[in-house]
């Protein structure tokens, strides 16, 4: 058969010559007549896959995807750290060092550290009072900073430390009816509500503020060298400026509290306040 189709071929082309218009043509005549896996090879260079061009186009929208997610947001902490509570918010692992006291979850009211002891600062008064007292180990670290500033001619005085339920129910009391609420609850603590009973809080001022606890200190030298240096000692303000929205409480410049060096370094470089912590913070 493709004898008799190639004797037609040669007869097509002594009658047409081999004028350029016929090239095709007969080239297709020819892969007709050549062996099928010859004709097959032809056939594979021939497709026409679009599949190369789809591929470029995953590269070309790389650039403009969102950069992958990776953990510099977050901060892995051991279990025990975060605040546990009971269905009425009140919590359960009070002596935990991280424990996030503010207007949402309180203490149990009978709450008093075991640990509470004297460290050796520079009070802003005489005498042995509850609010001299700090836990153990917010103390040693106090101690520590009060050393740096020293070291730096920065003086700086310890005002108001550990304090009662019962004081702070008294304190919250004497405000409220002095003030009304509205103002009362934004300066100061419903009893429970108080970091200072965690023992883990303290209040310091300066000279050159009058041994008040006022925003002024945050513009003295020493409340500037104290919102610079006392993450490195495992501090942080508390109740940092524009952080109401989130603490609950106006700005307090000098209202120190302690969470330890490694945490306080994070908050401060990350500009957290305690809550935007936990939010931040993964349970190993
Ligand atoms: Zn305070």
């Amino acid at each position: 058969m493709k004898k008799k189709h190639f004797s037609v071929l040669v007869i097509l082309l002594l009658l047409t010559g081999c004028s350029n218009q016929l090239n095709d043509f007969n080239w297709k005549f020819w892969e007709y007549f050549m062996d099928e896996e010859t004709t097959e090879e032809i056939v594979e260079e021939v497709p026409e896959n679009e599949e190369p061009v789809e591929e470029e186009k995953p590269d070309e929208n790389s650039e403009t995807e969102a950069p992958p997610e990776t953990d510099e947001n977050q901060f892995i902490l051991d279990e025990p750290f975060f605040t546990v509570l009971n269905e009425e918010k009140v919590i359960e692992n009070t002596d935990n060092i991280l424990v996030l006291v503010n207007k949402n979850q309180s203490l149990p009211a009978d709450y008093v550290p075991k640990d509470l002891t004297i460290p050796e600062v520079p009070f802003s008064f005489e005498g042995d009072f509850d609010k001299k007292y700090l836990r153990e180990e917010a103390a040693r670290a106090l101690e520590d900073l009060f050393a740096a500033a020293e070291t730096e001619n920065v003086e700086i005085f310890a005002v108001s430390g550990y304090r009662s339920y019962e004081t702070q129910y008294g304190i919250y009391n004497t405000y409220l009816k002095k003030w009304g609420e509205e103002k009362t609850n934004a300066v100061s603590a419903i009893p429970g509500h108080s970091e200072h009973q965690t023992g883990l809080a303290m209040d310091i001022s300066s000279r050159s503020a009058g041994l008040d606890l006022t925003e002024e200190f945050g513009e003295t030298p020493e409340g500037k060298w104290v919102k610079e240096r006392a993450s490195e000692h495992g501090f942080i303000i508390r109740y940092p400026h524009d952080g109401e929205v989130i603490t609950g409480y106006q700005y307090e410049p000098w209202h120190l509290r302690y969470v330890g060096k490694e945490v306080a370094a994070y908050m401060d470089e990350h500009d957290l306040t305690l809550e935007e912590f936990f939010d931040r913070a993964i349970k190993q």
